[in-house]
């Protein structure tokens, strides 16, 4: 088979560059890494067919950088640009750029990264193509008065959310008028700062709810396919720390109605590319909260269950090409775990950059490690703290679970602090084991 395209830039860093790296290379895509000057040593420049350097450590100045990007695509003959997670994935404006530019962007059509970046759009457009989602404001509010109104409709605890939100930043709960007033305001400083927009909306704060997701890749011919759901109700601060696939919470009937229900909404749509629907499951029902219009971190563990390579599939549909199998040819076998292995101090949190002394990577039947990190590696202190995601496939919950644990044994990442000793208690705690977390369990259980 001819591969989707000649050249691709990957517009980002870390693991997932080296992710995207790996599936292009598989597929005889030349890859081009760009970089800021802290990442000169990163594995995706060193791994690359070319590399161009793109500007300082700030992420502004690099991997935020559009006009840098672009030039370096333009220097380098590229004819695809692949965003990866986070920095521009979900940037509408780079998006357009890329396509004015004469080049792919891998990714679905800027109208669908604009509808579904703004969350009250995305919110509304769900309504629209039946999926129930979080009760809350129809709209952003503006006034007190508006948010002391719209607070009596959904009934404390409330839970003020920015429009254009992210890593779970700008969100703060409130249990009354008084509390609903102070963190307004400081809701919508953290949106501004964080996002450039103090765009705020309010939704009912569900107070045992699991975080189900489910993913889809749809082609330009109309097919549309979902790939199952990971559970990744194990947070702290409202980021993902565990994930798992299948959820230990689901019937396979609901699996089923949850499937079908979202196949045929984003068919409606008529989006094309990967996507997730991120929703809140609560005694028995779901509720829509955001759509992610890009590649996940933890697409990995739906990988492992459906043994389809995500990167691949995304690069071939953004080519153009249908789909090379049916919702009927997905089969989902045994269970898969990541583990998110930040260099933060475990017991704090706070991050743990510097040099890394000893690296022992785990392996074995079962084992996957997705890193950029190696011995010696020099962890700078601009990122994101991630610096491994351990993903362990068992035919069921209780075998990828027993491997997770032996291969948290074996890892060794000497020199920074990690959260693999999280993840090691995580894993000796019954709820764990049997499945019986919600959103809150992280926080409310952490020593
Ligand atoms: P972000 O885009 O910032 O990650 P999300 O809307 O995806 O924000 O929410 C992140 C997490 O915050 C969810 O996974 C969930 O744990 C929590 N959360 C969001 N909305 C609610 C809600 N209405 N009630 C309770 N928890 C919520």
């Amino acid at each position: 088979m001819n591969p989707p395209f000649s050249k691709i830039l990957i517009a980002n860093r870390g693991e997932i560059a080296l992710r995207i790296m790996r599936a292009c290379r598989e597929l005889g895509i030349k890859t081009v890494a760009v970089h800021s000057t802290a990442d000169t040593y990163s594995k995706h420049v060193l791994l690359a067919d070319e590399s161009v350097c793109i500007g300082g450590p700030s992420s502004k100045d690099s991997y935020l950088n559009i006009l840098s990007i672009l030039s370096a695509a333009d220097i380098t003959n590229t004819d695809a640009i692949h965003p990866g997670v986070g920095f521009l994935s979900e940037n509408v404006d780079f998006a357009k750029m890329v396509e004015d530019h004469g080049m792919t962007f891998i990714g679905p059509s800027p109208y669908h990264i604009q509808i579904m970046g703004d969350k009250i759009s995305a919110k509304q457009t769900m309504i629209g193509l039946g999926i129930p989602v979080v009760p809350g404001t129809p709209n952003g509010i503006t006034t007190e008065e508006d948010a002391l109104a719209q607070a009596q409709l959904i009934g404390y605890p409330i839970l003020i959310k920015a429009t254009s939100g992210g890593g779970g930043k700008g969100m703060k709960v409130a249990h009354n008028n008084e509390e609903l007033l102070l963190n307004m305001k400081l809701a919508r400083v953290e949106a501004k700062a964080n996002f450039g927009n103090d765009g705020i909306y309010m939704e009912r704060y569900l107070k045992q709810p699991r975080h189900i997701e489910v993913q889809i890749i749809a082609d330009h011919h109309g097919n549309v396919v979902c790939l199952g759901e990971r559970d990744c109700s194990l947070q702290r601060r409202h980021q993902k720390v565990f994930e798992e696939a299948p959820s230990p919470a689901l019937s396979s009937k609901e699996r089923e109605a949850l499937m079908s229900t979202v196949q045929k909404a984003i068919k409606k749509l008529g989006y094309r590319g990967v996507g997730t629907l991120e929703f809140l499951y609560e005694n028995g029902e779901f509720f829509f909260m955001e759509m992610n219009t890009r590649l996940q971190v933890e697409h990995t563990i739906t990988e492992m269950i459906t043994g389809i390579d995500l990167v691949k599939e995304q690069l071939f549909v953004a080519s153009g090409r249908p789909l090379s199998f049916l919702q009927d040819d997905v089969v989902i076998r045994g269970h898969a775990i990541e583990c998110r292995i930040n260099a933060e101090d475990p017991h704090n949190f706070m991050p743990s950059p510097g040099k890394i002394t000893t690296y022992h990577a785990p392996g074995g039947l079962g084992v996957r490690v997705d890193s950029h990190v190696y011995n010696g590696y020099l962890v700078p202190p601009h990122y994101d703290s991630l610096v491994s995601k351990l993903i362990t496939y068992g035919v069921d919950r209780p075998e990828a679970l027993s491997i997770m644990e032996r291969a948290l044994r074996e890892y060794v990442i000497d020199g920074i602090k990690t959260t693999i000793p999280l993840h090691q208690w995580l894993l000796s705690k019954e709820d764990v084991q049997t499945g019986d977390y919600t959103i809150h369990w992280l926080e409310k259980n952490l020593p």
